[in-house]
This record gives structure tokens, sequence and C-alpha cells, in this order.
């Protein structure tokens, strides 16, 4: 007699955590894009070297993710964003990481400890003091520090010129990144009250391009002003007990990385220099990745860090956005502006899916080459329809310096606006400024397996960059942005 068919486990999608199902067709002209009905793909677990779903209609073949742990990645950088912050910090609430500062409604002041505001969770009842509330009496000795930072000083020449030990060098440092942390929530929140239209750049690199190590940057910004509004990288400080080598979608937990052997890979083939072929290359770049979403899995060999855990990036890139999102409630129109990435498309579409379909969203890759003028009109444009997925670029030039772009939603018509607005180039500018100004750290032998030591700096920079530092026409980002009148000193920042 033959046994009923059931359902097994090869025939399931991973299983939706809540609400949140990220595994879907992500071909926005097939008829199945976004459907989480299984009867849509032909799911298999058995050849790890063959994609578990394929689209039944368009063929497409979207790497799978779990659910519970993008979710799980979200409240760590929630966490972190709010360490030091006063916010609700219990993992089970749902005020988790809410800052007092910007959500006053959600807690009760609860007395005082020592001179310290003391608050209480009105969802679980947790309490907690704000750190931070009253005067800083390490303003100076801070401002100081920073100064010194940010000439480009060695930790050992300012803790030699400051008489101070390398251990009170990085508590004053991660005291610091609080106060940037306490300062940028307020601004932030403003900003994206107001942010009924918003365009979006965001780029992702690696954090310390020289070493191999794994830990990607993830960063966005009002495309304009700069103004950054997130980032993020895929490295926690803290070990990981049971890290997995092999990415599986079904176990929770997938997402912590254990040290991956070395991996035989083709030299790349040199970097062609027009537009078209460069694109043309990344696209056969991509397909050669074992895993489409995960830009690490086509490195050679990774150099581990020696202390902490590396999180699968596609983890931390769909996170970033999911984070986004959430800022993004007063939000109509939004543009968003990023390289040629599949992770990074992927992760937009999936987590903005509705408003895709509402076309209340405008994802975009851009390319262009180096001297491009930005905000020049497009002159004749090539429509190419390019890579497995058949995209569709439209590329423009101007004597030989061209430009490409691709709406990911799929609309057409609108080319020659794209090409004279669309741009990633303000958050990939300050990225750049950031290994620039801290070479000497970022670059350091040993810090190459320790990058814990650069977190703090990126908030302090993030800091920095959107409220003190001024641009050629005098302006911070902020006051483009019109949340500030005008430039914050270091006084003013550390207070
Ligand atoms: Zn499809
Ligand atoms: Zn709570």
């Amino acid at each position: 007699m033959k046994t009923l068919h059931t359902d097994c486990n090869d025939s399931l999608l991973p299983p939706a955590s809540g609400n949140l199902q990220l595994n879907h067709c992500k071909t926005i002209g097939c008829c199945n894009f976004g459907s989480t009905d299984k009867h849509h793909y032909v799911l298999q677990r058995t050849n790890p070297h063959r994609p578990t779903l394929v689209c039944r209609e368009c063929g497409a073949f979207p790497p799978v993710l779990n659910n519970n742990d993008v979710l799980a990645e979200v409240a760590r950088l929630k966490i972190m964003q709010s360490s030091g912050l006063p916010a609700c910090s219990n993992p089970e609430c749902e005020n988790l990481g809410l800052p007092v500062l910007t959500h006053r409604h959600l807690y009760h002041a609860f007395g005082y400890s020592g001179d310290r505001q003391r608050y209480r969770c009105k969802c679980c009842q947790a309490t907690f003091v704000d750190r931070w509330s009253g005067f800083n009496g390490k303003n100076q000795i801070q401002q100081k520090l920073l100064a010194l930072l940010f000439t480009g000083c060695s930790v050992r020449d300012i803790c030699r010129r400051l008489s101070m030990n390398p251990k009170s060098f990085y508590d004053q440092l991660s005291q610091i990144a609080s106060r940037c942390r306490r300062q940028l929530s307020m601004f932030d929140a403003r900003l994206f009250k107001h942010a009924q239209t918003l365009s979006l750049a965001s780029d992702l690199i690696p954090l310390q391009p020289n070493s191999s190590n794994g830990v990607t940057w993830i960063a966005s910004c009002e495309a304009a002003s700069g103004y950054v509004v997130g980032q993020h990288v895929n490295f926690q400080q803290s070990d990981v007990e049971d890290a997995s080598e092999e990415h599986d979608a079904y176990v929770d937990g997938t997402r912590f990385m254990a040290p991956p052997k070395a991996r035989l890979v083709e030299v790349p083939p040199p970097t062609p220099q027009g537009i078209l072929a460069r694109v043309d290359a990344k696209y056969r770049e991509v397909l050669s990745r074992p895993n489409l979403e995960d830009p690490l899995s086509n490195m050679p060999r990774i150099n581990y860090p020696a202390k902490g855990c590396l999180i699968r990036p596609q983890y931390t890139v769909y996170a970033h956005y999911l984070h986004l999102a959430e800022m993004l409630e007063y939000n109509e129109s939004l543009a968003i502006f990023i390289p040629q990435e599949p992770l990074m498309r992927s992760a937009c579409i999936s987590v903005f899916m509705d408003r895709i379909k509402a076309k209340t969203i405008h994802p975009l890759y851009v390319e262009e080459d180096m001297g491009w003028l930005h905000g020049q009109a497009a002159g004749r444009i090539d429509i190419v329809l390019m890579g497995w997925w058949r995209d569709r670029w439209a590329f423009t030039r101007h004597d030989d310096i061209s430009k490409g772009v691709c709406h990911l939603g799929g609309e057409k018509g609108d080319e020659d606006k794209w090409l004279e607005i669309a741009s990633h180039r303000t958050i990939s500018d300050y990225q750049k400024r950031f290994h620039d100004q801290f070479a000497q750290l970022v670059d350091e032998p040993r810090r190459k397996l320790r990058p814990a030591g650069l977190l703090p700096l990126l908030d302090i920079y993030r800091a920095w960059h959107n409220l003190c530092r001024q641009d050629r026409s005098g302006l911070t980002p902020a006051q483009q942005m019109g949340l500030t009148s005008a430039p914050l000193t270091l006084e003013q920042l550390l207070s």
C-alpha cells in the first residue's frame, strides 16, 4: 500500500517568524513575486550544492534565510545602538532599545539613583538609570582625546600625551561613543519625523579594507546632505560557542559563522575599464558565489577575528533595512540608491515588498565612473538588459565618462531623472573619509584581528560627521536637513 504523502521538512520553506517570511521569489515581474505559498517553488534540502528554493514560474533561486535569525539580528543591532542609552534592554519587551529621550510615553520617571534619573518601562516594568544625565565631569579630557584622535595620533601617542593607560583610553572612548549615540538618537528621530519624502544612499564595504577579516560595514545616509541614518557591522564582540561552518536556514543560530576553511577560488580577472563591462563582470562574480546573498562565501580566505564572532552578512544587511523600515513610519515616498550588489537588492526588495507593490519606493542600482559630474543631465540613453535576471539598465555618457542606473522596482520611463539625481556617493565618501581619517587604527596589524576596538569609533565618527563636520558650503549634514541652526562644537557634542 502506498503511504500517504505528507509534508516532510524538505518541501517546506524555513518557518516564518511572526509575520516575517523573507523566503519568496524576488523577481519583481514574476507572478510568484513575494509569494510564501510553498507550491510555487521547487524545494529541496538533500543536495547542498543545488539551490534550496527555485521559483516554478521564473526559475530564480534566491538563497533562503532563517527568519528567526534575522529578527535576532535586528534585536542585536538595537541593543548595540541603545547601549549606554536610557532604554528598555529586555530582549522580550516590545520597548527594547527605544530610548527614553525619544519615546517618553513608554516610560515612567521612577526616582533617582544618586543624581541620575531612574526610569521604569511601562510595558515590562524593568527599571534602569540614565547614566549620562547630569554634568559630564570628563568633558575636558574627552575633548582633548577626540581632538588628538581626529588629528591622526596613534593610541600610544594619545595615552602618552594625556598620561592615561590604554585601558582608560578605551573606557573613555566607549563613554564618548555612548554620549554620541545619545545625541544622535534625538536628531535621528526628528529627521525621520519629517521625512515624508526621502532619498537614501547605502553602501556595503569591508570595515578594514586591507584585512580580509570578513567584517563588513553597511551604512545609509540621506542622499543629498549625507546625514548618516544608520550603520551596522556583521561582527559581535562576544564569542559564540556553537557557530556553524555551513549555513542552514532551517537551524536557529545559523547566522553565527565559524571560521571557514580556506577555499579554492578562481582569481578574478582584472576589473574591466568600461562601465558596461564592469556591470557585466559583477554579474558573473555574484553568480560564482556559493551563496548569492553572501559576499563572504566567495572569499578565498578569511582572517577570522581573534576574539568575537562574525555574522553572515546577509543577516546584518536584512536587519539594517528592517531597522530603517521601522523608523520610516511617516514616510510616503522613498528612493534608495545602492551599488550593484544582489544582497542589498534582495534585502531592500524583501523588507519593502508591500511598498514595491504599492509603488511608493524606488530602489536603484547606481554605477558611475569616477569623474562623473553629479547632477548633470543625462545625454543619450541606452537601455541594456543584463545578467541572469535580465535587469534593465539605463546607461548614459558625457565624453568618456559614463553612468548607469537600474530601477529594481521595474519602473520605466524616468531614466533621465534617475541618471541625473541618483547616486550613492555621499555614503561612499563618508566611508572613505572614515578610512582615511583613522588609517592608522584601521590598518594597525594587531587591530586587523581585533575589530572590536573600532566599534565605538564608528558611533563617534557618525556623530561628528552629522553634527560637527562642515562641508564646502560651511554647513553640517544636520544643518542641511534643518535639524540644527549651527554646527555643534566638540564640547556641545560631549555635554
Ligand atoms: Zn518567480
Ligand atoms: Zn520593557
